[in-house]
């Protein structure tokens, strides 16, 4: 039986990293996959998603052309070509996580991974069986889309898998959830003319943003794209055959040519034999693990979505890495706190750090500098006007707490916001900081000037005449 170091299961955004981080520092060490490298974010989830989005935003900036003074016929969509070119991402992407594993000296494994004990792993790939061992192991097994048993089996009833499959899209859908998949999802497809009703049982869509980010987004989800957002409603009497699906939601009925079901992910875990290696699930299955990623057996780590964590890609990236070297080194260090999130919604948001409703919950006094894309120039140069940046800032220090982006480009401009509250700058520092100009990034310095009522190009706060800075409690 070989024995490895380390041996990861799962080659997702948290497996592959831990692999390559395991391997740097002098590991030998495996990482068993049962279906594709990349697993969810490349093959079925961020980057499948971005590239249809990517496409339909083309057609977006043609469809507006004639704004910026050009002339272009009528644009004719081919779904077919779109639904291809995401598939020759995916598959360049795939190839380079298995050079970069063997290039690493990772020793990779086709198979379905279980435990035989706390050390030892069994890979069953049809009917080849391959014992292995390791002193420490990680389990980066990742999540599935929830489907409820409610839901009628059809091939119009599909969840975010079966979506990204098709290679023609519906022309009317119904998406199940107003979570940020459901969301994406739902902006995408009516960027490219399906028509669209989202139901949600919460009372919103988005519900951990803050209410002027969600308003925002949902003004242009409504307004712009024409999409129909039912809220407050539970979708009921769900039917579907081979014509479409029908449902009601309230007092409305709907019907369309497909439903997509975004209401949540399920961890990973059936088949691991987690038992046999001593692994305790919390009570809503997922792994249960401690600020170091370590599980109830102490030489292994459960990381990425497995272990319910934020359910993001960056988030099981950055796990993956401390987990393989507390594994291998003698290092003992905890995982991040600032976890941006990036929705890729028509207009995109993000967040990172506190937001202001949190802040409020935990009675945090806080200042709010707010700046709009609209008094931006490179905003206005590239039409793209609508939207706002606010920075969440403790009220006695200064210390920047929490930033919120809805607007273009928000998903690359949150980066900037996670370094300086990771860093735990002022806005002061963030104010004196020269930003290039004219660039979208500059809005984080108006922003942060805004904080203390003192943006350049931007009126003063009604009732703040004078430049000195008036704490509002929220
Ligand atoms: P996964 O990526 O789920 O990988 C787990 C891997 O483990 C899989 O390949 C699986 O086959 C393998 N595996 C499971 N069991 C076994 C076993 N017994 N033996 C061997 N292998 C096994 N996140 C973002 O940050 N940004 C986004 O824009 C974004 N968009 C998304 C869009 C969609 C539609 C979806 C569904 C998700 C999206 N996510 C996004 C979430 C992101 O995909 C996940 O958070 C991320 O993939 C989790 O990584 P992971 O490594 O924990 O697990």
């Amino acid at each position: 039986m070989e024995k490895f170091d380390l041996i990861i299961i799962g080659a997702g955004p948290g497996g592959y990293p831990a692999a390559i981080r395991a391997a740097q520092l002098g590991a030998k060490t495996a990482i068993i996959e049962k279906e594709e490298l990349g697993g969810t974010c490349l093959n079925r989830g961020c980057i499948p998603t971005k590239t249809l989005i990517a496409g339909a935003d083309v057609l977006e900036k043609i469809k507006n052309a004639a704004e910026f003074g050009i002339k272009v016929n009528e644009p004719e969509i081919d779904y077919s070509k779109m639904a291809a070119r995401k598939d020759e991402v995916i598959t360049k992407l795939r190839g380079g996580i298995a050079q970069l594993l063997s290039a690493n000296g990772v020793q990779s494994y086709e198979g379905a991974a279980s435990f035989l004990s706390r050390n030892r792993i069994e890979v069953t790939n049809g009917k080849k069986k391959t014992k292995l061992e390791a002193d420490k192991i990680i389990i980066a097994t990742g999540s599935v889309s929830t489907m409820p048993k409610f839901l009628p089996k059809s091939k119009n009833v599909v969840d975010s898998r079966g979506f990204l499959e098709l290679d023609k899209l519906p022309k009317t859908l119904i998406v199940l959830g107003g979570g940020y998949i459901g969301c994406e999802l739902a902006c995408m497809a009516a960027k490219l003319g399906v028509e669209v009703t989202i139901v949600e049982l919460l009372e919103d869509v988005l519900v951990l943003l803050d209410k002027d980010v969600r308003s925002e987004v949902k003004r242009h989800m409504t307004k712009d794209m024409n999409i129909t957002i039912l809220t407050g409603e539970a979708l009921k009497n769900i039917k579907a055959a081979a014509a479409g699906v029908s449902g009601t939601a309230g007092k409305n009925k709907l019907k369309a040519d497909m439903l997509l079901a975004s209401v949540g992910r399920s961890p990973v875990t059936q088949g691991l034999k987690l038992e046999q290696a001593g692994i305790k699930l919390d009570d809503q299955g997922y792994i249960e693990v401690n600020d170091y990623n370590r599980t109830s057996a102490a030489n292994i780590y459960a990381i990425g979505d497995v272990n319910g964590g934020p359910q993001l890609a960056h988030a099981a990236t950055s796990q993956g890495i401390i987990a393989a070297e507390n594994a291998i080194t003698k290092t003992s260090r905890k995982n991040e706190t600032i976890v941006p999130g990036v929705i890729f919604s028509s207009p995109e948001v993000a967040l990172t750090g506190l937001t202001q409703a949190r802040a409020k919950e935990e009675g945090q006094e806080v200042i709010i500098g707010k700046y709009h894309y609209q008094a931006l120039g490179k905003a206005l140069a590239s039409n793209e006007p609508a939207g706002f940046v606010k920075w969440i800032v403790d009220a006695q220090t200064d210390q920047l707490l929490g930033a919120a982006v809805v607007g273009a480009h928000a998903t690359d401009l949150i980066a900037a916001a996670s370094v300086a509250i990771r860093n735990e700058l002022t806005a002061e520092e963030i104010g004196h900081t020269i930003h290039a100009h004219p660039t979208f990034g500059e809005i984080w310095m108006e922003a942060a000037h805004a904080v203390h009522g003192k943006a350049i190009h931007a009126a003063p706060p009604r009732g703040l005449h004078k430049p000195t800075a008036k704490k509002r409690k929220i």
